[in-house]
């Protein structure tokens, strides 16, 4: 396993020290994987400041098509030939087709009739119920043979900076026959990795960093978490490998509780440096993708000027697919692990 870091240095004459000369670091991080570039730089302190959050959902609660009183009403339904009662429940949760599809099996879950939940909030039970309602759905899928049901996947984007346009949780909950980009260039890399060395890709990743410790973050069940060497986010990114398995489907009961309280770990981390927005989202293979090993993904956001909301991707990142990360994942790993110990 190939952890390649190319250090780098810029020097230029500051403006805030007489024109002294001034050498600034940073490093250029390839994927042990897909040889993916992320840039480890405009390093600053590790915190941001949270706004008044209580302002900021003030109010939403009035349009939300996800509270008790209009889930029901306005989520649209699958016809009888997907699922004839119209939409699927688990206690208060409610899964329905996403009224802007992007595909012929997009659906939304919502995690219950709160509107609003502190990141911190945010109990391990209601996120692992959130997960068994999705999978109930893909076991659906499977059993009426749907052809899309290939890849079983879950997206959360957590508050507006994630790309969140409603503040009440909810899941992406998405089925396709066509792997997403990363996930396609994930699964190619690990195929033509197992051809070439007989083993599994993550189950290497996962024995080379917890020998080296400074990235790994601790193991629940059988999920082992870690933060991630060359990360997508601006403030790094942690992930989960489930051992042993490669698709959605395989994940017990026990593996959804697991995964739900290791995330519930890194929000409780991130929280205590200012964090309030975050992605997530599965990484599985297909039944079929020996070389697979299902991962999630978490991924922090922020905005890089809240004061008139500037996203965190900007044309180096949308543009050329290359992430910027404030700060080395080791020492991000530090301020993770503190909730794994
Ligand atoms: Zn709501």
């Amino acid at each position: 396993m190939k952890f390649e870091a190319i250090a780098r240095e810029t020097v230029l004459l500051d403006p805030n020290n007489n024109l002294a000369r001034k050498h600034i670091p940073n490093e250029i991080r390839k994927d042990p994987l897909t040889g993916r570039t992320s840039r480890i730089c405009h390093f600053r302190e590790l915190s941001w400041k949270k706004p008044d959050l209580d302002k900021l959902v003030a109010g939403t609660e009035s349009w939300c098509p996800f509270c008790p009183d209009k889930v029901l009403k306005v989520t649209p339904c699958f016809p009888e030939e997907i699922i004839p009662e119209g939409r699927m429940t688990l206690d208060d949760k409610v899964l329905f087709p996403n009224i802007a599809p992007y595909d012929r099996l997009s659906a939304v879950a919502t995690l219950g009739e709160r509107h609003y939940i502190p990141m911190t909030d945010i109990e391990p039970g209601r996120i692992a119920d959130g997960f068994r309602l999705a999978l109930k759905y893909f076991r659906h899928l499977e059993d009426i043979k749907h052809p899309e049901s290939v890849y079983h996947l879950i997206s959360w984007n957590y508050m507006p900076a994630s790309g969140s346009s409603i503040i009440h949780p909810h899941l992406q909950v998405f089925a396709s026959s066509f792997a997403p980009n990363f996930l396609r260039e994930k699964l190619n890399a690990a195929r033509a990795y197992t051809d070439k060395n007989g083993s599994n890709y993550w189950d290497d990743l996962v024995a080379a960093e917890k020998a080296k410790s400074d990235r790994y973050l601790g193991k629940i069940g059988r999920t082992e978490w870690l933060t991630v060497f060359a990360p997508l986010g601006a403030v790094g990114d942690a992930t989960a490998v489930v051992e042993g398995i490669r698709s959605t489907l395989e994940l017990t009961d026990p593996d959804l509780n697991d995964l739900a309280q290791g995330l519930t770990k890194l929000m409780a981390a991130y929280d205590r440096i200012g964090i309030y927005n975050f992605n997530m989202s599965f990484f599985p293979g297909s039944s079929e993708d020996a070389h697979a090993r299902f991962h999630l993904i978490f991924s922090p956001r922020i905005y890089f000027n809240p004061a008139i909301g500037t996203p965190d991707v900007a044309a180096l990142g949308r543009m050329f697919g290359e992430s910027v990360c404030m700060g080395f994942p080791e020492e991000i790993n530090k301020l993770l692990k503190i909730e794994f110990e």
